[in-house]
């Protein structure tokens, strides 16, 4: 079970993890788009921060839809409308859960990608977050198909999500600003991806106990 409150320090957890990689996801973003994914994301999770105590005392579907807003309204670009229906799906998906099983971070996560699919098109090989997202929830949803209890999943998840991320180098991206560049965004590490990895891995290192 995954309490309210592990909810909340796993959003904490991954808006230290992002202020952490800012200069880092911006670099990746550098060398493929405009040099502002790590900016953006940091500045929506500071955003979000300064808002969670308003929706802290509130079911878990209302904290995360609570997040997605606040992406959308402070983070401009593809990140801040793509990370915004993540959460808004996510949070859409667990509704007025006060805990949450594994079959609930399951179909929460699920939510997450069939959100991003739809609103931002993209396919897994396009490189882009889907591409570490789409991975990630198979893992998820395997291990638990094959008895695994939610801590091994989510490690198989994360272990699938860098995989994910570590793949979109090679690739030719078909979305967002790095398709401009076209055959010249291969041979570099997808940000968005990057920051769709560090997502799972912040909520594996929290609700493992493995907290980093
Ligand atoms: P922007 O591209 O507007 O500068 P960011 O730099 O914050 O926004 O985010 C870029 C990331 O957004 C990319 O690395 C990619 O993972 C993701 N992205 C861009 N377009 C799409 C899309 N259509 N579908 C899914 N993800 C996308
Ligand atoms: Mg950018």
């Amino acid at each position: 079970m995954i309490s309210k409150a592990q909810v909340l320090q796993w959003l904490e957890h991954f808006a230290a993890v992002i202020a952490d990689q800012k200069e880092y996801l911006t670099q990746l973003d550098a060398a493929i788009g405009d040099a502002d994914h790590g900016i953006n994301m940091d500045r929506g999770f500071k955003a979000v921060m300064a808002q969670l105590p308003t929706v802290a005392d509130k079911d878990i579907g209302t904290i995360l839809k609570k997040v997605g807003m606040v992406l959308v309204s402070t983070v401009g670009g593809a990140g801040g409308p793509l990370y915004g229906t993540l959460f808004m799906r996510m949070g859409m998906a667990v509704g007025n859960k006060e805990e949450l099983e594994a079959s609930d971070v399951l179909a929460m996560f699920q939510a997450a990608l069939d959100g991003v699919k739809m609103r931002g098109k993209a396919e897994p090989g396009e490189k882009t977050m889907v591409d570490a997202l789409t991975p990630a929830v198979e893992a998820l949803r395997q291990a638990l198909e094959a008895g695994d209890d939610l801590h091994a999943a989510l490690e198989k998840a994360v272990a699938a999500a860098e995989e994910g991320m570590k793949a979109t180098i090679p690739m030719v991206a078909r979305k967002g600003r790095a398709s401009y560049l076209g055959e010249r965004s291969a041979g570099h590490q997808d940000p968005g991806a990057t920051s769709t990895y560090l997502l799972f891995k912040s909520a594996a290192e929290v609700w493992n106990g493995a907290d980093a």
